[in-house]
């Protein structure tokens, strides 16, 4: 890590500025051999200043540059973040002269990977600024923010303390049989300090199971026949012509997809192609994809047309659907009712017409309701949501399925403190005490370059 890492932090594009990030030991030096203005190497930390970019001689850029010392910034290294004005040839150019005078291009995450590896975030804080980047709801960003504030470390923290008190505890009775005043560990005992461990365990992923929604959203699948009314509904719902509405049956083969934030939660549409059965091949591929979609959706919105009698199709679609949390919107509901309602028992139904756009406000209480939105939204957002630790803590509820089998085995309590010492250290993973090469490059690389 002694080489000093630049990359473009802001999205390239046309914009009003860019930034151009710089760490590392030598980056105040770097930035200083190309910077017309004050001598960067002269000034106090966290300062800005104002000047010119110059390269042989020319003028390439009029910058404002911030100087920030090590070891108070967020890579604990020396930090100067070039803010030029925006536009793709300006910002490359700065960031290709800074990697002609020694700096060397950044990969995907690597300036949170030296905050890591520096110790000034760990693992779980990591994976915090990755949701944070990419929330695209209020909820989701106020529950990555919870994770910023480092609440997922504590409790994981406070598990590993748990568990390394179980581990002493028989470690002792291992090493120390012949002693009368220490504390025997008996299998009851373990057993029960065990199940309140697991109970943690298991309330963590329950929470997350609970509260997936927020940071993943709602995969909402809109299905029906061709020409019921699908990507009108769809279009009521975005307030754009991203789907396309026809006369003609079957010209939404594509699955289209798009988002709404709905009471803070995202809402991914994907409406899929008009189902019904056809020897063309395009239009099959996309009857096949409604399907699959069905079975991947948090939602579906089975489509009826109000003013046709229900087909073998439409019970088919009804059919497939019966187990899924889903909502039965009868459209074109201006047109005479030809739908016999007594197949739709059992069923959630509202009634809409999506020229005028009724029925959607009562579509979006029936949503509301479905999915306890009301209630998410009012929940302190205090668990751990990340999709890498989540993985972890299943691993440990894993091994100890294991122990337990064990426990019943009547297997030596030291070969317990095995399996008790890879949970100890798979939690570690999840905050970073324990990580690997693979580890690392497998979570900073999913960052963006410049993050
Ligand atoms: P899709 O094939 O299921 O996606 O259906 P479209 O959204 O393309 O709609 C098919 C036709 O039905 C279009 O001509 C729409 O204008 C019409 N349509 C959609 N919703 C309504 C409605 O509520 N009432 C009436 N009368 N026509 C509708």
């Amino acid at each position: 890590m002694q080489d000093t890492i630049c990359a473009i932090s802001t999205a390239l594009g046309v914009s009003a500025i860019s930034i151009v990030r710089v760490s590392g030991n030598d980056a105040i030096k770097i930035v200083n051999k190309v910077f017309f203005g004050k001598n960067l190497e002269n000034v106090k930390s966290h300062t800005i200043h104002y000047g010119y970019i110059v390269y042989n001689n020319e003028k390439i850029d009029e910058v404002l540059v911030s100087v920030m010392k090590a070891p108070r910034t967020f890579t604990k290294e020396n930090i100067v973040e070039i803010n030029c004005h925006g536009g793709i040839a300006t910002t490359k150019k700065v960031l290709e002269i800074l990697l002609c005078n020694g700096c060397r291009l950044a990969e995907a995450g690597e300036f949170t990977k030296r905050a890591f590896l520096n110790g000034r975030i760990d693992l779980t804080e990591a994976d915090a600024i990755m949701d944070l980047i990419n929330s695209k709801t209020e909820a989701a960003r106020k529950m990555a923010m919870k994770g910023l504030e480092g609440n997922a470390k504590k409790l994981i923290s406070s598990l590993r303390k748990d568990l390394i008190n179980i581990i002493s505890n028989i470690e002792v009775n291992i090493d120390y049989p012949e002693y009368n005043d220490i504390y025997e560990v008996t299998v009851q005992d373990l057993k029960s300090k065990l199940s309140i461990f697991r109970n943690s365990l298991v309330k963590i992923i329950s929470e997350y199971e609970n509260t997936r929604i927020i940071s993943e959203g709602i995969k909402t699948v809109i299905v029906g026949r061709p020409n019921v009314g699908k990507s009108s509904l769809l279009n009521r719902f975005l307030d754009t012509d991203k789907a396309i509405v026809t006369d003609i049956p079957g010209t939404t083969r594509d699955i289209v997809e798009g988002s709404i934030s709905f009471n803070g939660i995202l809402l991914d549409f994907i409406d899929t192609a008009g189902i019904r059965e056809t020897n063309d091949l395009v239009e099959k591929i996309g009857v096949e994809k409604s399907f699959e979609k069905i079975d991947e959706a948090d939602l579906v919105l089975v489509i009826l047309n109000n003013n046709e009698e229900l087909t073998e199709v439409d019970l088919d679609i009804l059919d497939k659907t019966k187990d899924k949390t889903s909502i039965v919107v009868i459209n074109k509901d201006d047109l005479n009712s030809r739908i016999d309602i007594s197949k739709l028992q059992n069923r959630d139904v509202i009634y809409a017409n999506t020229l005028l756009s009724s029925g959607l406000d009562d579509l979006k209480n029936r949503i509301t309701k479905l999915f306890n939105l009301d209630q998410i939204k009012k929940q302190d957002y205090n668990y751990i949501t990340n999709a890498r630790e989540i993985a972890k803590i299943k691993e440990c509820l894993k091994i100890l399925d294991d122990i337990d089998m064990s426990l019943l085995n009547d297997i030596p309590l030291d070969m317990l403190e095995i399996d008790l010492r890879n949970i100890w250290n798979i939690l570690g993973e999840i905050i970073g005490e324990k990580y690997s090469d693979e580890l690392l490059d497998e979570l900073f690389s999913k960052f963006c370059v410049g993050k």
